[in-house]
């Protein structure tokens, strides 16, 4: 199937995203065809915006347009805990709940030796950083309760036992193999509260 080439630079693009083939791809394309010049021109600009003005902080990892971050620059916070998530959208989740009040840090993924994803690809040296220079009693480990969130949860803790901190992970009542993003706030309250000591 040939298409014209703007046509296919868009559908190559879109495959570029995950979870989308080359079908999907096509169908957005078109669809994009078919809609008003300016709400394509306002997706056109927040994708660019996004890239541009969005950083990681420097602190917590999370992804933001200040540095640091409006959570790291909060002084009203928990400083002695600290709750380690895989993903920005995780600490959404878990902002939510509005009971958790302690600092975060995003790990933007999880060990997964079958996906060829060592503890050097995630943010992990980043958060032993931390803990050499911040007063943390507590680290929470809110990875997600999957293979890869376990192993991820079990390779931190061994690590960070030497600084003397406490380290705990989130109780079950998340279902397990999903992901702490899906899950409702009063799951991830009751996870929170009944989280154990490693
Ligand atoms: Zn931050």
């Amino acid at each position: 199937m040939y298409y014209p080439e703007p046509i296919a630079k868009l559908i190559d693009g879109f495959m570029k995203l995950p979870g989308i083939g080359p079908k999907t791809a096509a169908r957005l394309a078109f669809f994009v065809l078919g809609m008003k010049e300016d709400d394509v021109l306002e997706i056109a600009k927040a994708l660019v915006n996004a890239k541009r003005n969005l950083v990681y902080c420097s602190v917590c990892q999370n992804i933001t347009d200040v540095n640091p971050c409006r959570i790291c620059m909060d002084t009203s916070r928990d400083r002695s805990m600290i709750c380690v998530v895989q993903d920005p959208k995780d600490l959404i989740a878990m902002e939510k709940t509005r009971e958790y009040p302690g600092y975060y840090h995003v790990l933007h993924g999880a060990i997964s030796p079958m996906d060829g994803i060592g503890p050097e690809d995630i943010r992990i040296a980043e958060l032993l950083r931390r803990l050499e220079d911040e007063e943390v009693k507590e680290l929470i480990l809110a990875t997600n309760p999957t293979i890869e969130g376990e192993a991820t949860a079990m390779y931190i803790s061994r690590l960070v036992k030497p600084f003397g901190i406490r380290v705990t992970r989130i109780a079950h009542g998340l279902p397990v193999g999903g992901d702490l993003e899906y899950a409702d706030e009063v799951t991830i309250s009751k996870a929170l509260e009944g989280r154990r000591e490693l």
